[in-house]
């Protein structure tokens, strides 16, 4: 079977390469076209030798994906569909922000975690995607950055943020994520600070990423103080009770000194109230954090409501009375299902 170059890193393809009798700087040349230019073909790539090409072909193509569909929301948010290779099918996000663009990957073909609010979650999972099929969601945004750019003839939006957000639990592809957050900092020059990765709790993965010291931004989605409340929100993660991941938390930040974010979206009369918010004043007692709080993107077939005005304020107000700092995520690309939670897996 032909394997693909994407997902491979600078020094792998120098070393690909040279088994095909190319120098290093072929490899370099290649990392060139695969990333910064975003080639679909072998035979797009212009200054790299014949003989090496035709040698490369025989084994590998790039391996990009089909756009299948693009969507696009009042508030200019994009939601993209991916046919891989095997026919699955991937949603990837690009948010515009001041003339830069953040993306929004999948890490997974749906989610195995089950979210009881999460779209991805009802929708059931396939399996891990490859390093570089995360990758190229990247690729895949700023593909149609560069049209949308050239038609209108705007400036060209650069990604210059990735969060690990759309569907799937990054940490459960563990290593996948990791390869994939590398290249976005080595190949695609995306700081690792301007790189976020969301768990919904899987605490040997926080531990493993905490010795890594990568200076990425951790987000938990946390949604519940209590272990009953979030075994029953957040099914995938029972094994590990609250307690035990606000610890992998505090290891996590004296591990790498960053500040770890907890998500929480507030579902009406199910974990807003202000004793909810206390208890979560308690498990975050001393810890480097901010709480993000979330507003829930309604999900076909659940029967959440998101949380009332006055009840949201009050519970920020207990945060914020005890010292911590809170923020409110803006909903964005609702319109389009593009908003968190909102993302799911098709088949067809
Ligand atoms: N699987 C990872 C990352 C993807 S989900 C995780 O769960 O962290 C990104 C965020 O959207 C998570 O905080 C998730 O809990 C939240 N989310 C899921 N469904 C939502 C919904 N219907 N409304 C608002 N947020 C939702
Ligand atoms: Fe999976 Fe995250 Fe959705 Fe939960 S919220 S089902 S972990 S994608």
């Amino acid at each position: 079977m032909v394997s693909t170059l994407l997902g491979l890193n600078t020094g792998e393809l120098r070393s690909l390469v040279q088994q095909h009798g190319g120098t290093a700087i072929c490899g370099d040349r290649l990392a060139e076209w695969i990333y910064r230019q975003g080639v679909h073909k072998l035979d797009q790539m212009t200054d790299l030798p014949d003989a090496l090409l035709a040698g490369l072909s025989k084994e590998y193509k790039v391996g990009r994906s089909h756009t299948v569909t693009v969507q696009q929301s009042r508030d200019g948010t994009t939601k993209l569909l991916l046919a891989l290779r095997d026919g699955a099918r991937v949603e990837t996000v690009g948010l515009p922000n001041e003339g830069f663009f953040n993306c929004c990957v999948s890490t997974q073909v749906g989610c195995p975690v089950g979210c009881l609010f999460c779209a991805t979650g009802r929708s059931g999972y396939t399996r891990n995607l490859t390093p570089g099929e995360i990758v190229e969601q990247v690729l895949a945004v700023q593909e149609w950055a560069r049209k949308q750019a050239s038609e209108n003839g705007d400036q060209l939006s650069r990604i210059d943020h990735v969060t690990f957000m759309g569907m799937g639990e990054p940490l459960f592809n563990y290593e996948a994520t990791l390869k994939a957050m590398r290249l976005f900092n080595n190949e695609l020059g995306i700081a690792m600070r301007h790189i976020t990765v969301s768990t919904a709790g899987c605490v040997p993965g926080i531990l493993k990423l905490a010795l890594e010291k990568t200076h990425i931004n951790l987000a938990i989605s946390l949604h519940a103080p209590t272990d009953d409340l979030r075994r029953k929100l957040v099914p995938g993660m029972a094994k590990w009770g609250v307690a035990e991941l606000i610890d992998a938390c505090r290891e996590y930040t004296l591990q790498t000194g960053r500040r770890v974010t907890f998500e929480y979206c507030l579902l009406d009369g199910v974990n807003d109230s202000v004793a909810d918010a206390h208890r979560l004043v308690a498990l975050l007692h001393g810890l480097n954090c901010h709480v993000s709080l979330i507003p829930y993107n309604s999900v076909v077939g659940t029967e959440f409501q998101g949380s009332r005005r006055g009840n949201i304020r009050a519970f920020r107000d207990v945060l914020e009375n005890a010292h911590i700092p809170v923020t409110q995520r803006v909903q964005r690309g609702s319109d389009i299902d593009a908003a968190c939670g909102q993302l799911r897996q098709r088949r067809t």
